[in-house]
């Protein structure tokens, strides 16, 4: 199987590396020229196989994308005119694995567009953050074609350790986004704690020893308080805010589909939103509490 994989940011690459590991006929390839020539010139020797275009990814029997939303994914594959763009040069029955986080209702106008071309969309989004990229052990849900999944199985089983079958096509994208929603609640409500806890003068490490021993634990507070944020954190958890937002966007826009606004999903929503607009475009998903210090005018930081 030749597989050609598209997107090598902080997730991709990773991912692609452990791909290539078990699949050596895998071939990468990044839409930022500065990137992909970097990694051109400093993978090779570890037996990468990094594309000079996307169009040399032409000959690839799957097509796997790890991109930021939906609508990139949409792009690296249509856009050019007729015969420039890729899925007019992939083989009638190439198969697309989207592991991007996109929004279902992208993701089922695709696998409709790509199903009159004969070609099939699994939409696989992951869970588990850059570490767990990097060992091979993310959450992969699956949404598809049964058989078509279990074709493609060898593959997604390089990247990550448990994979969940959702249901059709567009299901796994609606459930990481729903997902997306209950870790940036749980990180909120974790980072409101800190700041209380704070102005009332309580050992914030104890604090956190707290929460992981008690009914407030989660992967907030898990794996992002002590490890990033506290003590002068380095606030670089992998996952930028911005795509955290995108996130949110994505489940809060599922309202019109579900007929109601659950209102905590809302608040959550206008935060991330308010704080996507007032960080830097590179701030990570954890300086939201960052944000929350100076919107609340707090003396910064833990
Ligand atoms: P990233 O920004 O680090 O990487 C995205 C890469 O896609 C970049 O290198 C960019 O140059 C490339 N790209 C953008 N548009 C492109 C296009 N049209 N064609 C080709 N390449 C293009 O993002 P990331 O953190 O790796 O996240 C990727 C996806 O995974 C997102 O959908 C994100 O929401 C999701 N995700 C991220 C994490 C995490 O912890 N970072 C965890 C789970 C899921």
């Amino acid at each position: 199987m030749r597989i050609g994989f598209i997107g090598l940011g902080q997730m991709g690459f990773p991912m692609f590396g452990n791909l290539s590991k078990q699949h050596a006929n895998t071939i990468g390839f990044d839409g930022s020229p500065e990137l992909n020539t970097k990694l051109r010139q400093t993978t090779s020797q570890h037996g990468l196989n990094i594309a000079s275009s996307l169009l040399d990814l032409q000959d690839a029997d799957v097509i796997i994308t790890m991109l930021p939303h939906g609508k990139a994914v949409r792009a690296c594959l249509f856009e050019g005119d007729n015969t420039l763009a890729l899925v007019t040069r992939l083989a009638k029955k190439a198969i697309i694995i989207d592991m991007s986080s996109s929004s279902p209702l992208d993701t089922i106008e695709l696998a409709s567009d790509l199903k009159n071309r004969g070609m099939s969309l699994i939409d696989a989004p992951v869970s588990g953050s850059v570490p767990k990229a990097a060992a091979g052990t993310l959450s992969i849900m699956a949404g598809g074609d049964d058989e078509l999944i279990e074709s493609v199985m060898p593959l997604l089983e390089a990247m990550g350790k448990t994979i969940i079958r959702t249901g059709k096509v567009g299901s796994a994208h609606g459930m990481k986004a729903l997902n997306n929603y209950v870790y940036a609640a749980g990180l909120l409500a974790a980072s409101e704690a800190l700041m209380l806890g704070k102005a009332l003068d309580l050992n914030l490490d104890t604090l956190v020893d707290v929460l992981n021993a008690s009914s407030g634990r989660n992967v907030a507070t898990e794996t992002k308080l002590k490890q990033h944020m506290l003590d002068g954190g380095d606030f670089k958890a992998g996952f930028g805010l911005h795509l955290m937002a995108k996130d949110l966007g994505i489940a809060h826009g599922l309202n019109t589909h579900a007929g109601f606004t659950p209102p905590q999903l809302t608040l959550c929503y206008e935060l991330w939103q308010e704080a996507c607009q007032q960080m830097p475009s590179i701030a990570d998903n954890t300086e939201i509490y960052r944000f929350l210090e100076t919107k609340l005018q707090l003396p910064q930081h833990a």
